[in-house]
């Protein structure tokens, strides 16, 4: 008998996958992508994804900001919308609790949840509520629409293509690393850090505009770390992709932590996960075409191959492996 430790959450993923599609009708992406895409009529699809939180594995009673948690329920869907390019809209919520559970903590995270909502137009439409005597879980899934001729799949990359990211990387790893007391930071850059990993702020309009312009072939947000995901791309696209390393963007904040702590910022934008970003691919003069240069940078290039992505300089493999629920200790 094989227990998950050993079958992994991507090899659990395959096994659901296997059993395919009882309709093929009305699918035009199933499990594989930031979010499954259907047709809604000839014109447009409906992207769906779904984000479940785990109350000792993703958050804790005593130590997270329920307001927080709320927000960032919704937050990281709204991200999964944005790397398809698409438009959010409505949600669906589940949520099982105890009966013993305090009512006014729930208010909190639906504070945060409504909240983020209204920032982003999303609406709560339904879901489900029911009694548990494990932890307290929250589940919501997302859907949105958008033009069925400007879905970005991670599919699209081809050789000769530029890769970009949008913002900064690193900054919730680091203020993952800040959840312990560490006060040599100066305080704003501390706020700063802690900011972008509670409360990411979703790219939902660039990916609309990415999506829109034609001229980004692949895309994805960036949720497990910049290796992993690239690799994702890579593997989607079967084709090789070369990042240098001295290009990935870092804020003042992190290179200042990073300083402090001494750890390396290179290393915890690579390889450290939650910034919400986007990583895409497209043709070398997008950013110029689309005058983004001040929200995306070139950090490498697409290349013949397989689904690899490495160090342009020592040519090192860079994504040995995805973020794995069963076999990682969850770091949030
Ligand atoms: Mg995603």
């Amino acid at each position: 008998m094989s227990d998950l430790k050993s079958l992994g959450e991507f090899g659990l993923i395959d096994r659901i996958a296997a059993h395919g599609l009882a309709r093929e009708n009305g699918v035009i992406k199933g499990i594989g992508d930031d979010c499954a895409v259907l047709e809604l009529d000839s014109d447009s699809v409906l992207l769906v994804t779904t984000d479940t939180l785990v109350e000792d594995i993703h958050f804790w009673f005593d130590r997270s900001a329920p307001e927080g948690l709320g927000y960032k329920i919704l937050a990281v869907s709204l991200s999964d919308v944005a790397a398809m390019g698409g438009t959010p809209r409505d949600s669906v919520l589940s949520v099982s609790a105890s009966a013993t559970c305090d009512s006014g903590y729930l208010e909190r995270v639906f504070e945060g949840i409504f909240a983020c909502g209204r920032r982003y137009g999303v609406n709560i439409v339904g879901g489900d509520t029911t009694r548990t005597n494990g932890p307290l879980v929250f589940s919501l899934t997302l859907m949105g629409r958008m033009p069925a001729d400007h879905v970005l799949y991670r599919s699209g990359a081809r050789p000769g293509d530029r890769i970009f990211v949008s913002g900064t990387l690193g900054d919730a790893g680091a203020g993952l690393h800040l959840a312990g007391n560490d006060d040599r930071l100066a305080e704003k850059k501390r706020e700063y850090l802690l900011r972008r990993l509670h409360r990411p702020l979703p790219r939902v309009e660039l990916g609309r505009r990415l999506a829109e312009s034609g001229l980004a072939t692949a895309m994805i947000d960036l949720s497990d770390g910049l290796a992993s995901d690239l690799g994702h791309l890579a593997r989607a696209s079967s084709v090789d992709m070369t990042v240098d390393l001295e290009k990935i963007p870092i804020s003042p904040s992190l290179k200042e932590f990073c300083r402090l702590s001494r750890l390396s910022a290179q290393q915890l934008a690579v390889s450290a996960g939650e910034d919400y970003e986007l990583a895409l691919t497209g043709e070398p003069e997008l950013c110029h075409k689309l005058q983004l240069n001040n929200e995306l940078t070139c950090i490498g290039e697409v290349v013949e191959g397989c689904g690899i992505v490495r160090d342009l300089k020592s040519g090192e493999v860079l994504d040995v492996r995805g973020f794995d629920h069963f076999t990682e200790e969850c770091s949030t």
